[in-house]
């Protein structure tokens, strides 16, 4: 398809991407940068521009902290949870009413295939508002039979009673902007927080827009604040702000170092979504055809730019050679290009570093004497691409082995025995997720039982759900986002005690 047939850009993205500055959102206003600074963002499948952000620093990240504290304070902390419930529903109904023009504003500025953004990104973030619009009326306490050993006989009514945590700071990357933004605002809103999101430099329009549509859904102005800005800078005022009161990052490893470090000035909590090298584990009486499916789904989807993505092919030998030829014959069919066109199963990587990035552990892999079976190069011309790429005769030790590499690129090792597997599956510093493909039910639990990763994932992959808990252990982070689980994150839980004497 050349660039004259791509699907024509919807009006209303066309409306919004023909801004001459895509401003802050602070106070429920577009304003731009204290300092006056812009930045652009590019359409990573042509280098181009694809539009000009304010660039917020710490006086913008002030900014939004009275704002947000003001809001906390204003009608928003009036709305009774009904309210709250029906702002969230109308959030959902016009993302999904939206969502041909949001997909392709993903697929524009991160360079995902349309054909994801619009089955996966769009469901999913509008999921997460739907599922957490049905929280606020839910939100209740307990009551508590307390004894006081110091006061025999005595009568008193405890109760727990949930409340906002109050500011909370969102600061979320490039590879899903619109549904990492969705995972934030959803509970933090549902629990009645007030809320600055950082949206990754990469990929700052889908969550600025996102902004003006929560408005529209009744989200009282100042609630929400979008400032989109570098990490060193924005980042790392939110991280440090003494104003807020809860930090929700999602990142890599070594950036969540950082911020748990900034963060302790106020104890402020925080919870970390962090890398992973994932193992994707395959038995030699798996359904062959479905794992194969799963590990080609758990490397390439989102141009492997993904915590989740099974990087750690493992499969057992004697079904290993036949598995392996598979997958680097379907990696060389697959067909990349423009992800605007519907026909693509492949993009660009999010920019020219993460290009750069990629191939230096490809180039790696190659010199440590990795057998190199598909793909292998970046693709010449505009647009960041690389092919998606297997290696096999990968050593545990090898640096493509072990380090998290973001980008189409899996490793394929062969096992022989069930202790063996789950050593080197656990051999790793990150632990997000972990699959097993068998058909023997008993092996399946009892090795989903020893993998340590917040998620197992039995005979499938990538799946994810607003009402399943999703984090890692490890250096894969802490805490759990999504499903009733997050509720804690946002929450803070008083006891109340009443002398009934
Ligand atoms: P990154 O850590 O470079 O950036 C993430 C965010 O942090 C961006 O908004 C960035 O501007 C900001 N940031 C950078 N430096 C900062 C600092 N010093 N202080 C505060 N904020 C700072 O990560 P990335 O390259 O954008 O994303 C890829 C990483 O994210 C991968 O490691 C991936 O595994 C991880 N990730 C994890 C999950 C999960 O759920 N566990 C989900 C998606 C991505």
């Amino acid at each position: 398809m050349t660039a004259a047939t791509l699907p024509e850009v919807h009006p209303l993205l066309k409306e919004f991407l023909s801004r001459k500055l895509h401003k802050l959102l602070i106070d429920g206003q577009p304003v731009e940068a204290a300092s006056g600074k812009t930045f652009t963002t590019l359409n990573p499948a042509t280098g181009e521009t694809l539009g000009v952000v304010s660039e917020a620093e710490s006086a913008d990240v002030d900014r939004a902290v009275v704002s947000a504290r003001k809001a906390l304070e204003g009608p928003w902390s009036k709305l009774s949870p009904a309210d709250r419930e029906k702002i969230l529903h109308k959030v959902a109904d016009l993302i999904e009413a939206r969502a041909e023009a949001f997909a392709q504003l993903e697929t524009l500025d991160n360079g995902k295939p349309i054909r994801e953004a619009k089955s996966g990104d769009l469901p999913l973030s509008a999921a997460l508002f739907r599922y957490y619009g049905g929280w606020p009326t839910k939100l209740h306490g307990e009551t508590t039979p307390v004894s006081v050993p110091y006061y025999p006989g005595a009568k008193f009514l405890h109760y727990t009673v949930r409340e906002p945590v109050g500011v909370v700071g969102a600061i979320i990357p490039w590879n899903f902007p619109l549904l990492m933004a969705a995972e934030r605002l959803a509970p933090a809103l549902a629990c009645g927080n007030a809320i600055i999101l950082k949206p990754a430099e990469q990929t700052p329009l889908s969550a600025l827009w996102l902004g003006e549509l929560l408005l529209e859904a009744g989200v009282p102005p100042g609630v929400v604040n979008v400032v989109p800005g570098y990490g060193k800078t924005a980042g790392h005022a939110i991280a440090a702000h003494m104003g807020i009161d809860k930090v929700t990052f999602t990142g890599s490893t070594a950036t969540g170092r950082e911020v748990v470090k900034a963060s302790a000035g106020n104890m402020k909590r925080v919870t970390m979504e962090l890398g992973g090298k994932s193992p994707n584990i395959v038995f030699a009486d798996a359904d062959m055809e479905a794992a194969a499916r799963g590990m080609f789904m758990g490397i390439f989807y989102n141009q492997g730019q993904t915590c989740s993505s099974g990087s750690r092919v493992f499969i057992e030998r004697s079904a290993h050679d036949k598995l392996l030829e598979a997958l680097a014959a379907k990696a060389k069919t697959i067909k990349q290009g423009n992800p605007l066109d519907p026909k693509m199963a492949m993009g660009p990587l999010v920019s020219a570093q993460q290009r750069d990035r990629v191939m230096s552990f490809i180039e790696s892999g190659k010199a440590e004497g990795a057998n190199l079976l598909a793909g292998g190069s970046s693709v010449a011309g505009p647009g960041y691409f690389v092919q998606p790429t297997v290696f096999g005769g990968v050593k545990d030790s090898m640096k493509i082995a072990r380090e998290e590499i973001f980008g189409p690129v899996v490793s394929v090792f062969p096992f022989d025995t069930v202790d063996e597997v789950m050593t080197r599956a656990n051999d790793t510093d990150y632990g997000l997720v972990a699959a097993v493909w068998t058909k023997d039910v008993k092996k399946a639990h009892q090795t989903a039982a020893r993998l340590k990763a917040g998620t197992v994932w039995i005979n499938c992959y990538q799946f994810v759900d607003a009402a399943a808990p999703w984090g890692g252990v490890k250096q894969s982070g802490y805490g759990r986002e999504k499903g009733q689980w997050a509720l804690e994150n946002y929450t803070s839980l008083k006891s109340v005690w009443v002398d009934l004497n």
